[in-house]
């Protein structure tokens, strides 16, 4: 893990700069800045680097690694006495993990398979006390049709929808997606509107969705332009992997 040695001030002046970016976007779309909400991607990064983030505010982290996660979990619930951290995991779900995921994230971003969601929902189901809600999740899509990527086909989005919407430990919101990366702009805008279209359908179909989680550090801007209401943002809050 890289080191813990950058100072709260730089992790405030990283924030600052990425609120700001999201503000504009906003701005430039004419949405309101509220409506999109900020994922910290810490993977990689140490605890000590999470709490710097989090006494600037920031209260939502993404991971990717479940041991990582965890160990980082554990080590900031120990020295953290403010507000509640929320944990959104973000990376493949393999099958052996559905177990800890579901007892120690709040969202799961990346659930592609019928498989994986009725597992995260049995095992949510198994760990659950009385306040346990249900996990959050969203179906992670391929948009760009490459054969080697993780997500759902487009085409088989409204039947995985309809199966984990029914499945009673999870709640699902909306939709993932990891695009091939690309600088232009247009061709950024094309992947996201596909998952919004994709949402649309699914919305039309009844499903009731308030997510679309999509925009990473090079390409935020167009995934607000086209209604992203989550950003995963690592590398402009944390450095580089
Ligand atoms: C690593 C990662 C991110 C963050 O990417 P940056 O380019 O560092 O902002 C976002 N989403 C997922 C799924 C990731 O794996």
């Amino acid at each position: 893990m890289n080191g813990g040695s950058t100072n709260e001030t730089e992790s405030h002046r990283a924030l600052s700069a990425v609120e700001r970016r999201i503000a504009d976007a906003c701005l430039a779309c004419g949405r309101d800045p509220g409506s999109v909400r900020l994922l910290a991607v810490s993977k990689t990064f140490g605890a000590e680097r999470v709490l710097e983030m989090a006494a600037c505010g920031q209260l939502a982290f993404g991971e990717n690694y479940v041991s990582e996660a965890l160990a980082k979990i554990e080590s900031c619930s120990k020295d953290w006495t403010g507000p509640r951290l929320e944990w959104h995991f973000i990376g493949p779900v393999q099958s052996n993990k559905t177990r800890p995921i579901a007892g120690h994230f709040d969202w799961v971003h990346s659930v592609d398979r019928e498989k994986i969601g009725r597992r995260l929902s049995d095992a949510r189901a198994e760990l659950a006390t009385s306040e346990t809600a249900p996990l959050n999740v969203c179906i992670e899509v391929n948009v760009s049709d490459e054969p080697t990527k993780h997500g759902c086909a487009i085409s088989e989005v409204p039947a995985l929808a309809d199966t984990l919407a029914a499945l009673p430990m999870l709640r699902l919101r909306g939709l993932m997606a990891i695009p091939a990366p690309t600088e232009d702009m247009s061709a950024q805008r094309a992947s996201f509107e596909k998952l919004r279209h994709c949402q649309e359908a699914l919305v039309e179909r009844g499903h009731s969705l308030d997510t679309l989680s999509m925009g990473m550090s090079a390409d935020l801007e167009a995934a607000i332009a086209e209604g992203a209401t989550i950003v995963r943002v690592g590398t402009a809050l944390f450095g580089k992997r």
